[in-house]
């Protein structure tokens, strides 16, 4: 059993809660984070399943300190990072005539900013130790547009670019750095557009998923969380070491067409 840690930013929902399980069944010191309000107690309900030690931060991604002041806490209280795994996300959807400019920038700020921000506080105590593994959830969007996504898709194809970049000036450290990028995954996340689609375009919800979310997937179904967790726990295993500046599709055949 491993005595690593893992800081997962957004894990106490959809993806990043699955990628904490799998972690947690690893015996990964885990650092929960996420702004929903039973946030604390379902980091405690993972931990306490698997006997890890742990602790809950609700740091908001918008706030580059808050974000500083988490990769201090998690050192502070386990002596290091080991994995990185940055999760956490938020979409909307609209044509670019009309896009948000709020919606704009917190995309570009939760998505992407909040990468960087992250990967920089906790660089200096991956190179001390010489090891790190940091691993982006990006998207099939950091590979493909679709219309009506674009701050998500220029966010996603941004945190594919920072990741090649980290993976180079990691090369000599020891510190990999890979993204991965699903396809659509059932989460609430996606729940949310299946119910805009719902609304907007007067589609049953058997229409909005077939015929317009998992229309680009060649299978035909959502992408399960534990293919993605899995990966996670393999990029950050020592088996992975040579493996660095990857943009891993998870997308049921999305990227063959
Ligand atoms: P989700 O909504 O279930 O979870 C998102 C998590 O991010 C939540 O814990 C939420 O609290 C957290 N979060 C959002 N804004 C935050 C902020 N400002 N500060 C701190 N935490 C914040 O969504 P999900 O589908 O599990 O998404 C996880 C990641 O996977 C995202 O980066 C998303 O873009 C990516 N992704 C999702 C899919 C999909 O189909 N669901 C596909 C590809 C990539």
């Amino acid at each position: 059993m491993s005595r690593k840690t893992a800081l997962i930013t957004g894990s106490v929902s959809g993806i990043g809660l699955g990628i904490a399980e799998a972690f947690a069944e690893k015996g990964y010191n885990i650092v929960f984070n996420g702004l929903e309000k039973d946030g604390a107690s379902i980091a405690a309900r993972v931990a306490e399943r698997y006997q890890v030690n742990h602790f809950f931060s609700d740091a908001n991604m918008l706030e580059p300190e808050s974000l500083r002041g988490l990769v201090r806490q998690c050192v502070d209280c386990f002596g290091g990072i080991d994995v990185l795994i940055n999760n956490a996300g938020i979409q909307h959807v609209s044509p670019v005539e009309s896009f948000p400019e709020d919606k704009w920038n917190a995309i570009i700020n939760i998505n992407l900013n909040a990468v960087f921000h992250l990967t920089k506080a906790a660089w200096p105590y991956m190179k001390e130790r010489r090891f790190g593994r940091i691993i982006n959830i990006a998207s099939a969007h950091g590979l493909f547009a679709s219309e009506y996504k674009s701050a998500y898709v220029a966010a996603k194809h941004g945190v594919v670019g920072f990741t090649k970049t980290v993976a180079l000036e990691g090369a000599g450290l020891n510190i990999t750095c890979n993204a991965i990028c699903p396809g659509y995954v059932k989460t609430a996340l996606v729940e949310k557009q299946i119910a805009d689609l719902v609304e907007s375009r007067q589609l049953s919800e058997k229409e909005a998923i077939d015929d317009v979310l998992l229309k680009k997937q060649a299978v035909k179904e959502f992408v399960p969380v534990k293919l993605i967790a899995d990966m996670a726990l393999f990029l950050a295993s020592d088996n992975a070491a040579a493996i660095t500046g990857i943009a891993l599709p998870i997308d049921g055949g999305w990227s063959a067409q």
